[in-house]
């Protein structure tokens, strides 16, 4: 073998090493904070995540049961309006699919008060205890922010009317979106409990 030769194996050895020095801890950090926020979104729910796959244009999701196609192409349509409206405001931080996870979790009801089909998330009531809202200690919800870093939020599943689902991943998004935009009119918007009504972005 030739010195030059030697040399040249040398540096990709030591390339490869660096590669996986700085790569594993890296892909496994993400991992340990993505399990971190499954855990939250169990916490919250109530249930446990068991599916994990893609939406077509690259969004995360965490499923109780593997989302039908109409689910899965809802999430991406309220993506899709989500990353639209935010780019015409100018804000251009977190507004690609993969920089999202959406858990979808089982209905705790199907019907709201006024008997329409509105798949939602019973969680404890927090600030809204007292409020219209209050349901004696939880509140409905159709969709839950659980993280920022990475980016999370928590739906229904839905068997019809994924027009809803859509809706609700927008504005779900447009939280996080505006977190890492504006971060004063994301205070302004985020506890609805003091107001603040979607869709924000117009
Ligand atoms: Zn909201």
């Amino acid at each position: 073998m030739k010195l030059s030769t030697r040399v040249i194996c040398l540096f990709l050895l030591l390339l490869s090493l660096v590669f996986f020095a700085f790569h594993i801890p890296s892909s496994s950090q993400s991992i340990r904070s993505q399990n971190r926020v499954t855990q939250e979104a169990e916490r919250i729910t109530g249930d446990n995540f068991r599916y994990s796959g893609r939406t077509p244009k690259g969004a995360k999701l965490i499923a109780v049961n593997k989302p039908t196609r109409q689910m899965v192409l809802a999430i991406d349509k309220g993506f899709g309006s989500l990353i639209n409206i935010a780019q015409k405001n100018g804000y251009y931080r977190n507004t690609n699919y993969s920089e999202y996870t959406v858990y979808i979790a089982e209905s705790d009801r199907t019907k709201d008060s006024s008997g329409n089909y509105s798949p939602d998330i019973a969680i404890g009531a927090a600030q809204y205890k007292g409020t219209e809202y209050d349901q004696g200690g939880y509140i409905y919800v159709a969709g839950m922010v659980v993280a920022f870093n990475p980016n999370a939020f928590v739906i229904a599943e839905h068997q019809r009317n994924f027009q809803r689902v859509s809706d609700v991943v927008r504005y779900e998004g447009e939280h996080l979106v505006l977190y890492h935009n504006d971060r004063n009119l994301y205070r302004q918007t985020a506890d609805h409990s003091k107001g603040g009504r979607h869709p924000i972005l117009k």
